[in-house]
């Protein structure tokens, strides 16, 4: 095989970055004029190696998108790559690229959702949510995950997307319907805690804690060691994502269980796609997570809105794939530009908070 046919970076998939080893002889093998900097076409014949979807063909990367990838990781501003700030990219960006830490997220795989209350076949989009359980449950037979979470949606009997309880809430002055005229699925604004007003969509109840609706599926595969989390427990204010609330008041446990399991990327599947599989996405890139969505393991429920959100999470920087592609991309033999992309960001993020922490030390 001819040397250039070999990919430098596959034998550095799931290694230890923290070990500086290689570092050395990874610049000198892309500094082709050994003139101790990486300029624009060393950086990108590294790229052409780096972003790869088998052992011999790689994604075609822009050059705007190159420049972007080398505006993030260039901090003297030169427009090329020392040692320095090689280093850096070794120990932050080559491993999120090359030896992330990966967790599947099962978003609300419960009861109500697939045959109660709330059962997806009944919305608009008319689509089936059992369809998701085969395909999740082959993902977590493969066993590829470092970290898995289960969430559910876990409300008390009084909450506020319940259209049951409308008339017990007060409504919003500002609220389009009033609680006597409002019907099922409208959305009205509530007076919440702290002067807060709460948009709300009025669902049936479904997912009421303890009860059968809020169950996890029983055809769901159930891993030991995996992460739960419970949602839209507090009665007052409704929670779409698995990290916040809608109003951003308070956390759930996901970010903590993450930080500490040192996950880098979470995939996201469940149900519904336009609801809690989007803000959960969403927060999720927020939170600095590379976030994958797995298109064959989500279903929703209105068409505009499964429309609608999916390109605002492609717009935020998630990245849709088939569940037949997520092997590859856990063993790291298929990597994305795009979570490169990502990487880069989180590491430039980092050295902007360190450089300030730096400079604001007496
Ligand atoms: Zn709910």
């Amino acid at each position: 095989m001819a040397d250039e046919d070999v990919n430098y970076f596959d034998s550095l998939r799931k290694t230890d970055f923290s070990d500086t080893n290689g570092l050395k002889t990874c610049f000198d093998h892309f500094d082709k004029d050994r003139d101790g900097l990486l300029d624009a076409n060393e950086f990108s014949a590294l790229c052409k190696q780096l972003f790869v979807h088998n052992h011999s063909d790689g994604y075609h990367l822009t050059e705007q998108q190159e420049e972007a990838l080398v505006e993030l990781l260039d901090s003297d501003k030169d427009g090329k790559i020392n040692m320095e700030e090689f280093e850096i990219c070794w120990k932050y960006w080559f491993r999120q690229v090359l030896s992330p830490v990966s967790a599947l997220v099962i978003v609300d795989v419960q009861n109500d959702f697939i045959d109660g209350s709330l059962a997806l076949r009944n919305s608009p989009a008319c689509q089936e949510g059992s369809e998701v359980l085969p395909v999740i449950n082959k993902l977590l037979e493969e066993e590829l995950f470092d970290v898995v979470v289960y969430t559910k949606d876990w409300h008390p009997a009084d909450h506020i997307s319940f259209f049951e309880n409308v008339k017990e809430r007060n409504i919003h002055p500002s609220s389009p319907i009033q609680g006597e005229d409002a019907k099922m699925f409208d959305t009205v604004k509530f007076a919440g805690p702290n002067d807060l007003v709460c948009e709300q969509t009025l669902w049936p109840t479904h997912c009421v804690q303890g009860t059968w609706g809020a169950e996890l599926h029983q055809n769901l595969k159930i891993v030991d060691d995996a992460v739960v989390i419970n949602k839209g427990t507090n009665p007052d204010i409704d929670s779409y994502s698995a990290f916040w609330d809608n109003m951003k008041q308070s956390q759930t446990s996901l970010v903590e269980e993450l930080k500490a399991r040192r996950v880098t990327d979470i995939y996201v599947c469940g149900l519904a796609v336009d609801i809690c599989v989007a803000f959960t996405s969403l927060d999720g890139v927020e939170h600095g997570y590379r976030t994958v969505v797995i298109e064959d393991a989500v279903r929703g429920i209105d068409c505009d809105g499964i429309k609608t959100r999916k390109k605002k999470m492609k717009d935020a920087g998630c990245v849709f794939v088939k569940s037949a592609d997520v092997p590859d991309m856990l063993n790291c033999k298929d990597r994305h530009p795009e979570l490169g992309y990502q990487a880069a960001v989180n590491v430039a993020m980092a050295m902007k908070i360190h450089e300030a922490r730096l400079l604001g030390s007496p």
